[in-house]
């Protein structure tokens, strides 16, 4: 089997393709050259591992490179993760969102469609389609109400999947994935920004750790619990869209606490709104609030309903909340030693 993962340097694709080379794919990557040579995530992988995948070099935003590779290569699945992922950048930088995120998925699509059709395409969509959500918790059939560039961009990417795989009969399915993170989720996201500012707390730094909307709800899963669940999808008789998620709803704030009591640190929550304060039990100030990091709109109150995934795809999520503060905490703390 071959499979080409767009994305591959992200967080899903270092999970995902460790997957797939272990089930004994062939696994290509589309990778974005950048002026430092760096390779994301890819840079993370043991060597062995690394050097099994097949790169290529080019960007979703070019068609001809799309369809050039399918040609060449007609792979039997496809992942398209690539996308510009950060929901807070899309607010300031919406029209290189939809460039990347629509104008990207439509080449992938028209590449598919022109040059292989028979290859089995996963799109990664997402629980940002339902903004803030009317129903809890939300399934498949709870509607879509887009808060943001990003999720906009995404609406249109799954309508364009939907499109094509009705259109032109083609394997074509949408995962709808919560929020899922990992000891290698980007700097920038909540999570890993609490991770990695926990374990410099624990080396000594005095810096606390400043957030936006402590009060925001996620459903947050760990990554490689989810490609599995990508790659169930592509195994069905027929394409379908599922959602994917833990069905456990919590806190910026929450994780926050569980972040520290990896530290034996126990925070005391003072004031609130922009003046709330989280302390030490010596007083010590370890989470702020400021202004900066508060999105024009929210899109919260997340908690998925997985049990259309867990019937046809046999799929659950197997690590819990806890834990999965716990693997990124302890992984930033031997980051530092
Ligand atoms: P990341 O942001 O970690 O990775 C995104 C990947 O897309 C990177 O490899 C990036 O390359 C690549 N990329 C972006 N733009 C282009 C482009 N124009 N051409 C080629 N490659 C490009 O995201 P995740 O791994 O976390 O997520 C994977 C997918 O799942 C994304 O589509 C995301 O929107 C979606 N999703 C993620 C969720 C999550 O909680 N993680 C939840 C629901 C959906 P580079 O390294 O060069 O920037
Ligand atoms: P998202 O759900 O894909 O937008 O992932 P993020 O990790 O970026 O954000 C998750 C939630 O945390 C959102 O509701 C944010 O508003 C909230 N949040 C609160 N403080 C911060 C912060 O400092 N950085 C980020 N990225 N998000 C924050």
């Amino acid at each position: 089997m071959k499979a080409i993962i767009t994305g591959i340097s992200g967080q899903d694709g270092y999970f995902l393709s460790q997957l797939l080379l272990s089930k004994g794919y062939e696994v290509h990557g589309i990778l974005r050259r950048n002026s430092s040579m760096t390779q994301g995530t890819l840079d993370l992988l043991p060597e062995n591992i690394r050097k099994q995948i097949i790169i290529h070099y080019g960007d979703i935003t070019d068609g001809n490179f799309l369809s050039n590779l399918l040609q060449k290569e007609k792979p039997e699945e496809l992942y398209h993760l690539a996308a510009q992922s950060f929901v807070g950048y899309s607010f300031q930088n919406a029209l290189s969102t939809y460039d990347a995120n629509i104008g990207g998925t439509l080449n992938v699509c028209n590449a598919i469609k022109d040059a292989s059709p028979d290859t089995r395409m996963y799109f990664a969509a997402t629980s940002e389609l339902f903004g803030q959500p009317k129903e809890t918790p939300q399934n498949e059939m709870t509607p879509f109400f887009p808060r943001s560039p990003y999720a906009v961009s995404k609406l249109a990417g799954i309508w364009t999947v939907r499109t094509y795989r009705d259109a032109y009969k083609l394997y074509m399915s949408n995962g709808i994935l919560f929020n899922h993170e990992s000891e290698v989720r980007g700097p920038e996201f909540v999570t890993r920004k609490i991770s990695q500012a926990v374990a410099k707390i624990a080396n000594g730094s005095h810096d606390p750790i400043v957030l936006g909307n402590l009060s925001a709800v996620k459903d947050w899963g760990y990554a490689k619990d989810y490609v599995d669940g990508m790659w169930r999808m592509l195994q069905q008789d027929y394409p379908d869209d599922f959602v994917l998620g833990t069905g456990e709803s919590h806190t910026v704030r929450e994780f926050a606490e569980a972040a520290f009591r990896i530290i034996g640190e126990t925070v005391e929550w003072r004031g609130s709104g922009i003046n709330e304060v989280g302390l030490s039990g010596d007083g010590k100030t370890l989470v702020k609030v400021s202004k900066e990091f508060f999105r024009p709109l929210e899109s919260d109150n997340y908690k998925a309903d997985y049990s259309k995934a867990k019937k046809k795809l046999r799929w659950e999520p197997e690590t819990k909340f806890k834990d999965l503060v716990r693997i990124m905490v302890e992984s930033d703390l031997r980051k530092l030693k």
